[in-house]
């Protein structure tokens, strides 16, 4: 867990201020629910979509990937059930028109929504959160997607929804990319994309918003099999976490219990994370049996059943779904990866001591913030530094070495400033490795690498920086 207690506040503030998170469309003041990623964030983003993409497809046999339309049939959305099911209960403040998700107000207020059929009721006692009155209405259901219009004339045979995840594709293609992947059972069909809820609340910085990416993945297997499949997923999935940096000690799962079940799951397990503003849903891991593949042989009419030639069995395939959100994983890690430190000024013997937050650093200290971001997802994995800018011989040799790397990873080359604070600004966006090229380089072809979290230097002959570099970084 990280053991700096950082807050949003702080968090968004960096985010900004060093280019990874802005509000969407702030120049027109922002539009809820929708945020833009600048240049840090979105090298953040992709290392997390490739890192979750070589372990989950391209290091397996038995995955495939697969790229779908976000605008698809709206049959699809018949037959999966979102047209008639995927909705919040909304209610609103009749004193200050706020509007909230109902299950989540009772839930702030230690109460539980009453549900009853299709039909919500608030328990006893419940209150607006912006303005304190007990004037709510009577929470009704609204469905979260998006609509649009397909073509020139927006009429109701024209509808179309933004898809709501990006599973629904998958289910879609199923019986095109089992013909032509040669898999058999068990196998796997993987997508990342963008998925849209109109979220009723969006709220939590980046947590919910209505715009957000998905990683899915369909795992497809032989009914029986659900229990043990479901659980290697569970175990697969929370190893991964690991691998991308994330402590064992900030991640919980949540075992659905019988009665939280949808009527067609056999079991659901989220992966939570230790936000600041709480213990929250990173992932979630449903063993759904053949719902989804026997809904769209329902509704399409085409048979979706899979035949084993080996055993003569013909059956509809269950499936085992992980399915994660890219932008709460950026988050988690982000809020994981935060933190400010107390650092002894000229005295190298003393240690680096965790800052108190909202507290200066004490008399012969100095603060500096620091994102400690695994190698395998900082979005900048080196920066070249020559120790003088007015040197041209230490300028060229610098820039040849950050020529080089920056085929193999993204690197930072940085010429301004006293080369402390040059070092700073790097470890304020978690960049894991600085090189500094100075007068020995050119005599012995050894350079210094710095850690950004002992902030040690040592000398390396460059030959063996690489080597370092490739081993670590790749
Ligand atoms: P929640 O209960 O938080 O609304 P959910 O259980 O409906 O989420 P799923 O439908 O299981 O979410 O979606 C799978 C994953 O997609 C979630 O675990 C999350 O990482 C991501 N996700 C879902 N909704 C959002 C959202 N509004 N903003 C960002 N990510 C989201």
């Amino acid at each position: 867990m990280n053991p700096y207690k950082v807050t949003l506040d702080s968090l968004a503030s960096l985010c900004k201020r060093r280019g990874f998170i802005f509000q969407s469309s702030e120049i027109y003041g922002g539009i809820n629910g929708f945020w833009d990623y600048g240049p840090l964030g979105c090298e953040l983003k992709r290392n997390i979509r490739n890192a979750w993409w070589k372990d989950v497809v391209q290091c397996r046999d038995d995955v495939v990937g697969l790229d779908s339309s976000i605008i698809m049939h709206p049959k699809i959305w018949e037959a999966s059930g979102h047209i008639g099911g995927f909705a919040d209960p909304m209610v609103d403040c009749k004193v200050c028109k706020k509007r909230f998700r109902a299950d989540q107000l009772c839930e702030e207020q230690g109460a539980k929504l009453i549900t009853e059929g299709s039909t919500f009721r608030l328990p006893e006692g419940m209150k607006c959160s912006a303005c304190g009155s007990k004037d709510l209405t009577t929470p009704k259901a609204f469905n979260l997607m998006f609509k649009t219009f397909v073509g020139p004339v927006e009429d109701e045979s024209a509808v179309a929804y933004l898809r709501p995840e990006t599973a629904q594709g998958i289910f879609a293609q199923f019986t095109n990319v089992l013909s032509t992947s040669r898999q058999k059972v068990p196998f796997g069909i993987a997508q990342i994309g963008k998925a849209f809820r109109n979220e009723i609340n969006p709220r939590n910085y980046t947590f919910r918003s209505r715009e957000f990416e998905q990683m899915e993945l369909e795992f497809f297997i032989k009914p029986g099999t659900d229990a043990e499949w479901h659980e290697y997923w569970v175990n697969e999935r929370l190893r991964w976490y690991g691998s991308i940096g994330l402590p064992a000690d900030s991640l919980t799962r949540y075992v659905y219990p019988k009665e939280e079940l949808a009527h067609y799951a056999s079991a659901c397990v989220d992966v939570m994370f230790a936000f600041p503003f709480g213990v929250q849903e990173l992932e979630g891991i449903a063993a759904r049996g053949n719902f989804d593949l026997s809904r769209h042989q329902e509704f399409s009419g085409k048979p979706q059943d899979y035949f084993n030639q080996e055993t003569n069995e013909k059956f509809i395939p269950h499936v085992v779904e992980p399915s994660a959100g890219v932008d709460r994983i950026a988050l988690a890690l982000l809020c994981n990866a935060y933190r400010e430190e107390w650092l002894p000024k000229d005295n190298e013997a003393a240690e680096i001591i965790l800052a108190e937050p909202g507290k200066q650093a004490p008399a012969g200290y100095e603060a500096r913030t620091v994102m400690g971001f695994a190698p395998r997802i900082a979005p900048v994995k080196v920066a070249v530094f020559p120790l003088l800018k007015n040197k041209p011989e230490l300028v060229e040799k610098a820039r040849s070495l950050f020529t080089d790397y920056r085929r193999y990873w993204p690197c930072f080359y940085d010429v301004t400033g006293a080369i402390g604070r040059r070092y700073r600004r790097q470890d304020e966006i978690g960049t894991p490795f600085g090189v500094t090229v100075d007068f020995q380089t050119l005599q012995d072809d050894t350079v210094t690498l710095r850690d950004r979290d002992t902030m040690k230097q040592e000398r390396l002959k460059i030959v063996d920086l690489g080597a370092f570099l490739h081993k670590t970084l790749d």
